[in-house]
Order: C-alpha cells, then sequence, then structure tokens
C-alpha cells in the first residue's frame, strides 16, 4: 500500500477563479434580491453546489432572468451577443470573466477588425470558448487538432491565431505547429495561461515519480481533464475524480507513490479528506513538490471594491 504522497505545487485555484468566487461571494452579501449567475461561475460541481445553496440561481440562457435582475457573467467570459441581451433586458451585470480571458476576447476582436481570419484554438463548445468566438462570429473558426487545420476551408485573409486558456501544452503545441504549416505568415498568440501551464508542469514531475497520479477536478473542468491527460503522457495510470468519493481504493493496490494535484477551480479543502484517508491507510510522507511560485492576483471589478483611505 502508499507510504508516500507527492503533492504537486502549484495545484488548485488560480487567481481567475479566487476572483470570480470573491466576486459572486461578495454579490450575494450585498444583494436583497436574488442574484443569478450565467453558466457555472467556475467548472467545478463543490463549489457551483455550495453557492446554489447559498442562493445563487445558475442558468444558461439570459432569457430566464427576470428584467432588472442582478447577474454575474463566470470567470470563462461571455460573448458580446449575450451582453447585449443582458443589457437589453435591463440586467444589473457583474462581470466575473478571467482577465486573462478577456485578453484573448480582445486580441480577437482587434484580429478581426483589423483584417484577420482569426483561428481559435481550442475546444469547439466550451464556455470560453464559445464567449471568445463571439467577438468575431463571422471571422473565427475553431480548430482543436491539427487535422481539423488540414481541413479548414481556404481563405483570403491573413491568419491570426489566439488560444483558449486552459489547453494541453503539448497538444496545442502540435495544433499551433500545423497551423504555421499552412499558414507560414500566420500571427500567432499563444493564449495559455500561467496557471494551466504551471499546474501541467508540476503534474509531469509528480507523474514521473509516482506509481499513481490523482487529479481531483469536475469533468467539464477543461484544466482539470487536461491534467489527467498529461499525467497519463508520462505512462503512470492517472484518474480524475470530483472528491474523495470517486476513488475506488483498489487503484492502491501495489502502489507506493501517490501523486496527488488539483484542477484550478478546486478548492484545497477537496484534497484534505484523501490525504486523511490515504494516512490511515499507511502513507507517512507527504511531499510537496514546488515546480512555480505563483503571486498573481486580480483586483475587483470597479464596483466591488471597497477603497481604503
Ligand atoms: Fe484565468 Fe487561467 Fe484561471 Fe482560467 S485557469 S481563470 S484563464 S488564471
Amino acid at each position: 500500500m502508499p507510504h508516500t504522497i507527492l503533492l504537486a505545487e502549484p495545484r488548485g485555484f488560480c487567481a481567475g477563479v479566487v476572483r470570480a468566487i470573491n466576486v459572486l461571494d461578495e454579490v450575494l452579501a450585498r444583494e436583497p434580491g436574488p442574484v443569478y449567475a450565467f453558466h457555472e461561475i467556475v467548472h467545478n460541481r463543490y463549489v457551483v453546489d455550495d453557492f446554489r445553496a447559498r442562493g445563487a440561481i445558475f442558468i444558461e440562457d439570459i432569457a430566464e432572468v427576470p428584467a432588472g435582475a442582478r447577474i454575474v457573467f463566470s470567470a470563462h467570459g461571455v460573448s458580446p451577443a449575450v451582453v447585449a441581451e443582458a443589457r437589453a433586458r435591463g440586467l444589473r451585470v457583474i462581470d466575473a470573466t478571467c482577465p486573462l480571458v478577456t485578453k484573448v476576447h480582445l486580441e480577437t476582436r482587434k484580429a478581426a477588425r483589423d483584417g484577420f481570419d482569426v483561428l481559435l484554438v481550442g475546444h469547439a463548445g466550451h464556455d470560453e470558448v464559445e464567449g471568445t468566438r463571439g467577438e468575431a462570429p463571422d471571422r473565427a473558426r475553431v480548430v482543436d487538432t491539427p487535422s481539423d487545420v488540414q481541413a479548414l476551408a481556404s481563405g483570403d485573409r491573413p491568419i491570426f491565431v489566439v488560444t483558449q486558456t486552459t489547453l494541453s501544452v503539448d497538444d496545442t503545441a502540435d495544433t499551433i505547429d500545423a497551423i504555421r504549416a499552412r499558414y507560414p505568415d500566420a500571427e500567432v498568440r499563444n493564449d495559455i495561461c500561467y496557471a494551466t501551464t504551471n499546474r501541467q508542469a508540476a503534474v509531469k514531475v509528480i507523474a514521473e515519480r509516482a506509481d499513481l497520479v490523482i487529479v481531483v477536478g469536475s469533468r467539464n473542468s477543461s484544466n482539470s481533464v487536461r491534467l489527467r491527460e498529461v499525467a497519463a503522457m508520462t505512462g503512470t495510470p492517472a484518474y480524475r475524480v470530483d472528491g474523495i468519493e470517486e476513488i475506488d481504493p483498489a487503484w492502491y493496490e501495489g502502489v507506493e507513490t501517490v501523486g496527488l494535484t488539483a484542477g484550478a477551480s478546486v478548492p484545497d479543502s477537496l484534497l484534505e479528506p484523501i490525504i486523511a484517508d490515504l494516512r490511515a491507510r499507511g502513507v507517512t510522507r507527504v511531499e510537496p513538490v514546488i515546480v512555480a511560485e505563483e503571486t498573481v492576483e486580480f483586483r475587483m471589478p470597479d464596483e466591488l471594491r471597497v477603497e481604503t483611505p
């Protein structure tokens, strides 16, 4: 049975998720009436269930929100069409979009304005990708893999490339290589964020030393799913779980070292019962494996800032 846990650092909450959670916390505390959130505020089941229990109402369609109500946009961002629809209904909006996602929106909008066709490397249907694509619906096409690039219809305009923030660093490099091969003059922005990059680097290091890797994160969390894939690429068995209840103790058979990490939307409290359970099974050593230090913080939206004298 396991005797060691390798704890990836960094893991869990990134600055964008902390900000989005703080925004919704603050709005719930201040708003007397119901508070709506467009899409899951962050992609984590526990976080969303907790907010729901505290009164937040998560919706997928702006039309569900009564005119004049308070609404919070999630960390993943929304398209201009959603913003316009919210305005048209007189909704009082607070935007919790991660500033690093906003940066991709601005790049996309500017590129379309400057006459480029935009290739958005990402997963079609993901909230963030839909929001970004909405900045240039007639000019932006989503590509995920090198074969998607081969399948693109030819066009006359120059190509500008942006990416989803939570992609696999390695897979994205392959897709960008394919884009550069087909469009040698393409202007490329790789927008994978610092948090995604650092968590993937850390999980790679622990996976190389562990016999098993557990990634805590929800199935709709792109960065958590990528962490499991990155770990598995090293050849070490890797599982993604929402929490301890999804762990099959049979996974621990014959395992001496367990690698543990969590996606960017996962509270560290979800790891505590897993560590306690492993200690009860004989683990005597919990070793933090520090791959990067993070100091990024994002300030709250102006509407929620409390000025100190
Ligand atoms: Fe922002 Fe990156 Fe966190 Fe997404 S994963 S919320 S882009 S810091």
